[in-house]
């Protein structure tokens, strides 16, 4: 089998480039140095190709020809659109992870990191769940047509390597956050949704509304850490099976405790309510990051403190251009 990146300097095409975890990779190869001599990276967005579509999908990898592919683009929201939406969650991102893994394969790319999510994960297990479990089990019944599709892409990554030996791989993040999230208070993921209601609370001087009682607990990851860890798998993990890119299960935080950095990252001194007619989706989805502490034990995340405050200080700082 062919190595994932030793060939020589890579071409990496990376889909999903305009959005959270997209522009967290452009960050960190553009301004932190990630980018090596004679490598070539793309970032693409949907106004590129339109990844549902076959003969898109297809155009825009002749254009760029790439080596290797990191996978990010998807049909993406907070839990209370993929409750409305499961249908198109399901259908789109089945579409556009065939599209991207097998126009990869027809044009004999060599490495491929896709993107699951810690929401595929079974909904009734024991906890922590690692990276053999992703599969035992129904994932919960809020999102089942996103995380359905996620699971496949283990499936397709497997396929691949038996029939072709295709080194086409996957990681597992949990929630992320940070600089270019959708801040869309309908449809965005619970941070940058409370960001944007904390922000709107205060300049109107109404009540913060917090959807559900606030107990459910999650492991939240700035993006820019994600994308320094994304491109550590691109040039080195080798295998097939996926990796939980997570903070440790001792970071784990309420919906509350979050609710109380962003009030004070934000300075807010309003009243806050919690609406209990909401759902509170997954309690807890506690994984661990065991495998990664072998590969990587010294690697060091940002506090999620700290990471809430430089997203509250972009979205005010970028407030015309933040996706809302
Ligand atoms: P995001 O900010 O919503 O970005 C989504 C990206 O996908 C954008 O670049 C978007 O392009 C692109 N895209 C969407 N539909 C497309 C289509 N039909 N054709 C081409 N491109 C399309 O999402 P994100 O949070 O960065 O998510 C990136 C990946 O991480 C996804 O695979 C997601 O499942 C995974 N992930 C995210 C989280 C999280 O908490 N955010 C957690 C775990 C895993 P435009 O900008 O042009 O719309
Ligand atoms: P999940 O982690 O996949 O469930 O997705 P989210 O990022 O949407 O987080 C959902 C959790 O945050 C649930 O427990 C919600 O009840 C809670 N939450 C509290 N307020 C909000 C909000 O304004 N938007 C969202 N999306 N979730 C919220």
């Amino acid at each position: 089998m062919e190595s994932g990146v030793k060939a020589g300097p890579m071409r990496v095409l990376v889909t999903g480039g305009s959005g959270l975890v997209g522009k967290a990779i452009e960050h960190v190869v553009l301004q932190e140095g990630g980018k090596l001599e004679g490598e070539e990276w793309i970032f693409l967005s949907s106004k590129d190709a339109n990844l549902v579509d076959v003969g898109q999908t297809r155009a825009v990898f002749e254009k760029y020809r790439p080596t290797h592919v990191i996978h990010l683009a998807a049909k993406v929201g907070g839990l209370y659109q993929h409750m409305k939406e499961n249908l198109h969650f399901l259908r789109d991102n089945l579409k556009i992870n065939d599209n991207v893994l097998h126009t990869s394969h027809e044009m004999g790319v060599t490495k491929v990191v896709s993107c699951l999510s810690s929401c595929m994960f079974p909904d009734k297990t024991t906890y922590p769940i690692d990276e053999t479990m992703i599969h035992n089990g129904p994932p919960h019944d809020s999102n089942f047509g996103y995380s359905r599709a996620k699971r496949m892409i283990d499936v397709q990554n497997r396929a691949y390597f038996q029939m072709y030996g295709r080194h086409y791989t996957a990681v597992i993040p949990t929630n992320v956050f940070g600089p270019h999230d959708n801040f869309s208070i309908e449809n965005g993921h619970v941070l940058s949704a409370l960001i944007n209601k904390t922000y709107e609370a205060k300049e109107e001087g109404t009540t913060l509304n917090v959807c559900g009682s606030g107990a459910p607990r999650r492991q939240f990851m700035y993006s820019l850490d994600l994308g320094r860890l994304m491109i550590w798998v691109l040039r080195e993990y080798e295998e097939i099976d996926p990796i939980i890119l997570s903070v440790d299960e001792e970071d784990e935080v309420s919906i509350k405790e979050v609710v109380d950095m962003i009030v004070k990252a934000l300075d807010f001194k309003g009243k806050i309510h919690f609406d209990t007619t909401q759902s509170d989706g997954q309690m807890k989805k506690t994984a661990s990051n065991a495998k990664l502490r072998r590969y990587l034990p010294n690697f060091t995340f940002k506090t999620l403190e700290e990471g809430i405050k430089m997203t509250c200080d972009w979205f005010l700082a970028n407030h015309d251009i933040a996706r809302t």
